[in-house]
């Protein structure tokens, strides 16, 4: 490491990428360049010399305060590939993996791949023009023009010290994103303010930290669950668990802001209003949200790479440009489970299924609930994963289309009556509703596939939230209120959905 003039300095010049100097490197990874190269240069069928990998590798530049990653001039691309066959596309997919490329999204129809400058030349030197638009041409002036409030934590934190104001949904935590110790700060106000909220961790990642859950739920046996026209009361054998997760990703921040909007609204409602349709939910299920799945990760991206993807677990990886390259764990669930080769890669998904901290701890949860001596209890009737962007609303199965699901009309079902209530919201978006692998591209030990197939959830989706890629991963602060609106009537819509389709016969 070595400091240059300010008000950047030069962190590293680490080989993941491009060919870096130096002598053992330098060659491996000059032919994987080539490799990339070649498999890039299908695309357009040229015949031409391929060109030489530039220079230096990745650059990685810090702020001023020596700890913040830089992006300047980096660009987001967007290849418009639904023209492409199948096996150009593995070819693209395979080179960006290669060429350590950070891709942001992969649907049938787009690719969305951030290219940092030192390799946008080169790259353009391979690919049909008509093939690329240029859709964020400074992924640094976005983030600039977003700054993200760094507001330190309010007041003590103490039980009677409503820091956050949870008394009401204006409350301003809805109105910016926040710090892992805010998030958990927030859940437990919500907890202490209301008594059908509770917390608990489910387990430790790599660092140490706790991955918290907040559960939502009204006991009253004598009370009818949702039918208005006061039908059958429910005891205990009637009740199930309806379960959210977020931020797997860890720079999908509003994965997260958008799950516990979801349950401060529930409960707001609930306990404002006893015959309220959110209480009468709250009566059939309880709701689990999940909010930082990655709590490593997502601090990671707070605190020196605002778009980091993976968790932060030491999985070798000497040469990658981050100290410590993490695991994808969207990929380490145990059904379909692919083994990855690259670690430097953005989708480095391990050696092992359920070998990071967290997939282990989540699917531990689904499978023995909150008391592992006593196992599960509650049966689990709904399991959402929260992501971002492209808006999307998917059912099972994300790592192949060959594999159909025998719920696939009920998913399909519910799904556009969920897409439709997001829809209906006071500013809402349009979401597409189908099967993962046909929305989105590479999803090999994918959580909604495990979940569905493994740990028996019948109703099993993931969401892909706001935007569609003019922001990105650096969604406004103001567009989190709207995105938890949606999430919240669209996941009321799915509890009511099943209740009728299976609880209340
Ligand atoms: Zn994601």
């Amino acid at each position: 490491m070595r400091a240059l003039s300010l008000p950047y300095i030069l962190l590293a010049i680490a080989p993941a990428t491009l060919g870096a100097p130096g002598p053992g490197p330098r060659s491996a990874q000059q032919q994987q360049f080539h490799l990339a190269a070649q498999a890039v240069s299908a695309v357009s069928g040229s015949q031409a010399p391929l060109p030489d990998p530039p220079a230096q590798g990745h650059v990685q530049l810090l702020d001023s305060d020596g700890k913040h990653e830089r992006y300047d001039g980096h660009q987001v691309w967007r290849l418009d590939w639904a023209r492409l066959s199948t096996r150009v596309k593995d070819n693209i997919l395979n080179a960006a993996d290669s060429l350590g490329l950070d891709i942001w999204r992969a649907s049938s129809t787009t690719f969305d791949v951030r290219v940092p400058p030192l390799s946008q030349s080169i790259l353009r030197s391979l690919l049909p023009a008509d093939l690329v638009s240029t859709y964020i041409p400074d992924v640094q002036a976005l983030l600039d023009s977003a700054p993200v409030a760094d507001d330190p934590l309010p007041g003590d934190g103490g039980d009677d010290d409503d820091v956050w104001n949870v008394t009401t949904l204006a409350s301003p935590f809805h109105d910016g994103y926040h710090t892992l110790d805010q998030v958990y700060q927030f859940g437990e106000a919500l907890v202490s303010h209301f008594n059908i909220v509770t917390s608990y961790d489910i387990g430790t990642t790599a660092e140490g930290r706790p991955i918290r859950a907040w559960s939502a739920k009204i006991d009253e046996e004598a009370t009818p669950g949702i039918p208005e026209d006061g039908g059958d009361a429910h005891d205990e054998n009637d009740k199930f668990e309806f379960i959210i997760q977020a931020n797997q990703h860890a720079r999908e921040w509003v994965s997260s802001s958008a799950a516990m909007y979801f349950l401060h609204s529930l409960v707001l409602d609930a306990t404002a209003d006893s015959t309220s349709h959110a209480a009468q939910l709250l009566r059939t299920f309880t709701f689990t949200v999940v909010a930082v799945v990655n709590p490593d990760g997502f601090t990671y991206s707070h605190e020196h790479s605002r778009l980091w993807r993976k968790n932060r677990q030491d999985v070798g990886g000497l040469l990658c440009k981050a100290d410590s390259p993490g695991i994808d764990l969207n990929g380490n669930w145990g059904h379909k489970f692919v083994p990855s080769r690259l670690a430097c890669s953005e989708s480095y998904s391990g050696q092992t299924a359920f070998e990071a901290h967290e997939t282990r701890a989540m699917a531990d949860y689904l499978v023995n609930g909150s008391n592992p001596e006593a196992g599960r209890t509650l049966p689990i009737k709904a399991f959402i994963d929260l992501h971002s962007y492209g808006q999307l609303f998917m059912f099972p199965f994300a790592y192949s289309c060959a594999d159909f699901p025998p719920d696939a009309e009920n998913l399909m079902e519910a799904g556009l009556g969920v897409a439709k209530a997001m829809r209906m919201t006071t500013q809402g978006e349009g979401y597409q509703t189908g099967q993962a692998c046909d929305l989105t591209y590479r999803s090999a030990g994918d959580a909604i596939d495990y979940s569905y197939a493994v740990a028996d959830v019948r109703w099993s989706y993931s969401a892909e939230l706001r935007d569609t890629g003019t922001y990105g991963f650096v969604l406004p602060p103001h567009l989190i209120r709207p995105t938890g609106e949606e999430v919240s009537a669209g996941l009321r819509y799915l509890a009511t959905f099943i209740f009728d389709t299976e609880i209340d016969l």
